[in-house]
C-alpha cells in the first residue's frame, strides 16, 4: 500500500461535472489499495473573483482580511469533492489547512509553510477516510488564517507529501505535463517525459506557469518525485525529479514572461558604491532585482538598467525618484511594454552556441533585444512585448523544429 498526494488545480475543479471526474479519478486510487490524500484549489475563477469583491469594497483592505475572504474558495472545493466522493460510495473528510496542520509564518498574503503537523490526517486515513485538503493556506503562530500566494496550493501538496513522506506526489492540471513551450501557442511543442527540479525551477519562475516556483523548490529540497498530469485526459504526463535519465536535450524550453518592466537609472556618477547603495534602497523593500546591465562609463557617469516584476514596478521608480538626489542621477526611465523570453536547458553547459543559436532566431524574426542575462542552465532576453508570442515561436521552431 502507498500513500498518494494528488492535487488538483482551479480549472480541474471549475463546475459539478468536473468535480465528480476529479471524485472518479481519486476513488479509482484509494480502490487500488492506496491512501489518498487530496490537495484543490478554488474552482475556476473563485480567487479572482473574490479579490474583486474585496477591491470593490475596501482596495486598501489589510492583508489579515484579505486572506480571511481568500481562504473560503478553497473551503467550497474542498466540500464539495467531499460530498461526490461520498456519492460514488466511498469515506471521506474534508479539511481546512488549520485542521490539516498547517503552520505557516503571519505574512498574510504570502505566507510560508513552516511545518505540516499531519496527525489529524493521518488519523482519518487510519479510518479508511480520503483526506481532502484545502490547498492554499494555513494558521500563523497568533491564530489567525493564512494564504500561501498566489497558485499556493501546488506548494501545500508537496508539504504534505514531505511531511507524510508519501510515495508519489500527482500534480493534476488542465495541461497533460510539462512542454517546450507553451502547447497553445506553439505548434510543435512537445511533452517532456522527465525534467529535472533545476529546469523545471527555472521555467517555473520564468513564467512557464505549471507549477508554482516554491513547490518546486520544496519538492527539490525534500527530494519529492512529481508527476504533472491532466485530470481532463488520460496520459502519462511530465516527471520532475533530481536527475533525469533522458539523453540530456539541449534546452528543454522556451519561456515567457509578461510580467516584468524595465527600469533605468541615468547619469549616476561613475564611483564606486552606488549601485550597492541603489539596490540596497530596493532590497530593504523587498523588492527582487532580475537582469542587470550597466553601461561603460562615459563622461564621470554611467547608467543602470535592471528589471523588476511588473507589480512592483510604480514602488520601485517611486523609491528611486525619491533617491535620486543622493544617488546624483539624472533620471529615472520605466518600460513595463516588455517580455522576458528565455531557454532552459541543462544541456547548455556542456555545449557551446546555444546563446547563438537564440540571438540567430531572434534575428532571423527581426527582433530587437534590450537586455541579455545567462547562467549555467538558462540564457534570457529582453524585447518588447509585442514580440513575444513571434519570439518564442521563433526560437522554439531554431531548437526543435
Ligand atoms: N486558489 C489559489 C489561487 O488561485 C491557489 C491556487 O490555485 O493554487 O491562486
Ligand atoms: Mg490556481
Amino acid at each position: 500500500m502507498s500513500l498518494i498526494v494528488q492535487k488538483f488545480g482551479g480549472s480541474s475543479v471549475a463546475d459539478a461535472e468536473r468535480v465528480m471526474n476529479v471524485a472518479r479519478i481519486v476513488t479509482d486510487t484509494f480502490a487500488k489499495g492506496n491512501d489518498v490524500v487530496v490537495v484543490v484549489s478554488a474552482q475556476g475563477d473563485t480567487t479572482d473573483d473574490l479579490i474583486e469583491k474585496a477591491q470593490e469594497i475596501n482596495p486598501n483592505a489589510t492583508r489579515r482580511e484579505k486572506d480571511m475572504l481568500l481562504a473560503a474558495g478553497e473551503q467550497i472545493s474542498i466540500s464539495l469533492l467531499a460530498m461526490a466522493i461520498e456519492k460514488l460510495g466511498y469515506h471521506a473528510v474534508s479539511l481546512l489547512g488549520w485542521q490539516a496542520g498547517f503552520e505557516t509564518t503571519s505574512s498574510h498574503t504570502s505566507a510560508r509553510i513552516k511545518r505540516v503537523d499531519a496527525s489529524r490526517i493521518r488519523r482519518e486515513l487510519d479510518k479508511k477516510n480520503i483526506v481532502v485538503v484545502a490547498g492554499f493556506q494555513g494558521l500563523s503562530k497568533y491564530g489567525d488564517i493564512t494564504t500561501l500566494g498566489r497558485g499556493g496550493s501546488d506548494t501545500s501538496a508537496v508539504a504534505i507529501a514531505a511531511s507524510m513522506h508519501a510515495d508519489l506526489c500527482q500534480i493534476y492540471t488542465d495541461v497533460e505535463g510539462v512542454y517546450t513551450a507553451d502547447p497553445r501557442k506553439v505548434k510543435n511543442a512537445q511533452k517532456l517525459k522527465e525534467i529535472s527540479y533545476d529546469e523545471m525551477l527555472e521555467l517555473a519562475t520564468l513564467g512557464a506557469q505549471v507549477l508554482n516556483n516554491r513547490s518546486v523548490e520544496m519538492a527539490k529540497k525534500y527530494n519529492i518525485e512529481l508527476e504533472v498530469l491532466s485530470s481532463m485526459a488520460k496520459a502519462s504526463g511530465t516527471i520532475v525529479k533530481e536527475k533525469t535519465k533522458m539523453e540530456k536535450m539541449l534546452i528543454s524550453g522556451v519561456a515567457k514572461d509578461t510580467e516584468v518592466a524595465r527600469v533605468s537609472v541615468t547619469g549616476i556618477p561613475n564611483l564606486p558604491g552606488l549601485a550597492f547603495k541603489m539596490f540596497s534602497k530596493l532590497s530593504a523593500k523587498d523588492i527582487n532585482v532580475d537582469i542587470i546591465l550597466q553601461s561603460i562609463g562615459h563622461d564621470g557617469k554611467k547608467d543602470i538598467s535592471f528589471t523588476v516584476a511588473k507589480d512592483r514596478g510604480q514602488e520601485t521608480v517611486d523609491c528611486l525618484k525619491d533617491y535620486m538626489e543622493n544617488l546624483g542621477a539624472a533620471e529615472v526611465l520605466y518600460d513595463d511594454n516588455v517580455a522576458k523570453i528565455s531557454i532552459v536547458g541543462a544541456g547548455m553547459e556542456s555545449h557551446a552556441g546555444v546563446a547563438t543559436k537564440m540571438f540567430e532566431a531572434l534575428y532571423d524574426a527581426q527582433i530587437n533585444i534590450q537586455m541579455i542575462s545567462t547562467s549555467e542552465i538558462k540564457v534570457s532576453v529582453l524585447i518588447d512585448a509585442v514580440d513575444a508570442d513571434k519570439a518564442v515561436s521563433a526560437i522554439h521552431a531554431k531548437f526543435f523544429d
